[in-house]
């Protein structure tokens, strides 16, 4: 979503808020979920050139769970306060802001770095996912495959134990 900035450049100093939504389809290649609105407070400073840009949403993203693959919905809370100084469009660290264009602010652009660093560490699709069987592939949810893969993980911590064992010996 784009926004004119210029009504709020022909003043002094001024506040306006402006009600936006994330507006891509995908993010990082998962579906965004029916974004909710989120209001924006931008703060223009003429005395410096600065534009502050603040708030906080929240979007939901199908990711696939961790441990089956499933879809899932993730929901992703974020928040953005930004300070963009316009003569030069970087941010107080000096690092280059791609978001505001002339008299343009891109949300879209705003937003998704917000979005992709509130990303949570692991995406399960339930709390106890059984995954998938790492033999048969089989989703492990559904019961066990029978493949016999599953005592596998025992022999190896077996074999490992033994192999330390040995270690220890020599
Ligand atoms: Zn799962
Ligand atoms: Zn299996």
């Amino acid at each position: 979503m784009k926004i004119d900035l210029s009504p709020l450049y022909q003043s002094d100093e001024v506040l306006r808020e402006y009600e936006v939504s994330f507006g891509r389809d995908r993010l990082n290649g998962w579906k965004v979920l029916d974004p909710e609105p989120l209001v924006l407070k931008a703060v223009y400073r003429k005395d410096n050139r600065t534009l502050e840009v603040s708030g906080s949403g929240r979007v939901k993203l199908r990711m696939p769970c961790d441990r089956c693959l499933k879809p899932t919905e993730v929901p992703v809370c974020f928040s953005v306060d930004t300070l963009i100084r316009l003569e030069d469009l970087t941010d107080p660290d000096g690092e280059p802001v791609d978001c505001v264009e002339e008299n343009t602010l891109d949300t879209d652009l705003l937003l998704e770095p917000e979005i992709l660093t509130n990303l949570p560490m692991k995406v399960l699709c339930r709390e106890d996912c059984k995954g998938l069987c790492p033999g048969c592939g089989a989703d492990l949810n559904g019961g066990p495959c029978g493949c016999g893969y599953t005592e596998a993980p025992g022999r190896m911590a077996e074999a490992i134990r033994q192999a330390f064992e040995k270690a220890g010996k020599n």
